[in-house]
């Protein structure tokens, strides 16, 4: 009989794209619902990569044979593929970086130590990711200026009461996370981009987990700098996206120096390249930038919007499953909320790490820690939890497979 979840996504045909899952750890087929950390990756991505070895591999933008134009002509289109499936204008306003967190760095030091000075805030949220946290607490360190923590309640909603008293005149960079890794809370970011707006302040939003699993338009949003992690999108690792408005990236300086970001050199004074060459110094990850375009192309052949109905349903069926037990405590927002596809809990009697070895033991991979949200586990009370997160190849069947094993960890602690 098909699944809800089946009937929004052909599970069983893309799974045939991700060989990986038919892996048995200790005679016991693969689960893997460690999604929010690292994606898998699908056959025509695997394939992209290795056809570029193949048939194309040189570097770009130097050479005038054929090899290093193909591969040119590859990695800029790459650019305008990745603005698209965000809805940016077009390569102009999209950086290749290696990671969500060089995004958040790129921006933090080309922009924020040359703007911010002592009386400047920085508005972060409590259920900010340590790439932007650390990074931000470094550059206030650095300029003087300070950082300010929207609130996060008991059920993992930013108080946007508090965002509106926090936001001011002083405020001069909003930086949130769209998709929170934790609490699976999608963050209201149109009405944050409005109130930095408000108040002549930019807004910075981290799309790591919101790009691989809901339609997102930059746009519509008006952010002015947002990131992505091209790994957790079933593209590689070792490239991202950063999107800014182009004239921001204008006038900002480069973040690194160096061949492949310059017009023209002499002893005495260099002019920068056009956007978005500016800001990616040196050689770049060709290869993963080329494949990170087919990881969109295989995105938008099953449909966002799709993933995103899927994600949310699995999460429900989690979240229902997980509620069954009275010892299980659920972080982020009640059943029936949409929400982003992870769910992070706690097992009064078992440590996470426990609870993740145990399951490991039965072929089940989550997450457990922090989850890079020191602070936030800090304010909800825990050092850890446990976080289970799912993508375009999961089922039902598959949490039940975690329940299951929770279950022996349960009794094991017993
Ligand atoms: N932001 C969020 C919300 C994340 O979930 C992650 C990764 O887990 C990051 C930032 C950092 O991503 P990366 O390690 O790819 O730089």
């Amino acid at each position: 009989m098909a699944t809800p979840e089946t009937e929004l996504l052909d599970v069983e045909r893309i799974r045939d794209d991700f060989p990986i899952l038919e892996r048995e750890i200790g005679g016991k087929q693969l689960v893997y619902l460690d999604n929010a950390a690292t994606s898998q990756t699908p056959e025509p991505v695997v394939d992209a990569i290795a056809d570029y070895y193949r048939e194309t591999n040189a570097n770009i933008h130097r050479g005038i044979h054929q090899l290093s134009q193909e591969a040119s002509v590859a990695y800029e289109e790459a650019h305008d593929r990745l603005a698209e499936f965000i809805g940016a204008e077009g390569r102009e306003e999209m950086v290749f970086v290696r990671n969500t967190t060089e995004a958040e760095n790129l921006i933090a030091y080309a922009w924020g130590l040359n703007e911010l000075e002592p009386g400047d805030e920085v508005v972060m949220s409590e259920m900010e990711h340590h790439s932007s946290l650390v990074t931000w607490q470094q550059i206030a360190d650095r300029t003087g200026a300070e950082i300010q923590f929207i609130e996060v309640d008991d059920d993992g909603h930013l108080d946007m009461d508090h965002a509106a008293e926090l936001i001011t005149d002083d405020t001069q960079m909003v930086s949130v996370v769209h998709v929170s890794n934790t609490l699976g809370t999608i963050n209201p970011v149109g009405d944050l981009a409005d109130l930095a707006h408000d108040h002549d302040a930019y807004i910075f939003v981290d799309g790591a987990q919101s790009v691989p699993t809901m339609p997102v338009d930059v746009k519509a949003m008006d952010a002015d700098f947002f990131a992505f992690s091209g790994h957790k999108m079933v593209g590689p690792t070792g490239i991202g996206g950063l999107y800014g408005k182009q004239h921001l990236l204008e006038e900002m300086d480069p973040f690194l120096y160096g061949g492949g970001m310059i017009r023209k050199v002499e002893f005495d004074e260099t002019t920068w390249h056009d956007l978005p060459w500016k800001y990616e110094a040196g050689t770049p990850a060709i290869a993963q930038g080329i494949a990170l375009a087919e990881a969109a192309d295989y995105l938008d052949d099953i449909g966002m919007e799709r993933i995103e109905r899927h994600e949310n349903a699995l999460a429900q069926y989690a979240i229902d499953r997980l509620s069954e037990f009275d010892d299980i405590d659920i972080m982020g927002p009640s059943a029936g909320e949409q929400r982003g596809g992870l769910v992070s809990f706690t097992l009064d009697s078992v440590h996470p790490h426990d609870i993740s070895e145990i399951l490991n033991d039965y072929s089940v991979a989550i997450r457990a820690g922090d989850h890079c949200t020191q602070p936030l586990h800090d304010k909800m009370g825990k050092t850890a939890s446990a976080r289970a997160s799912f993508y375009i190849y999961n089922t039902r069947e598959e949490i039940d497979a975690l329940v299951g094993a929770l279950d022996a960890a349960r009794d094991l602690f017993r």
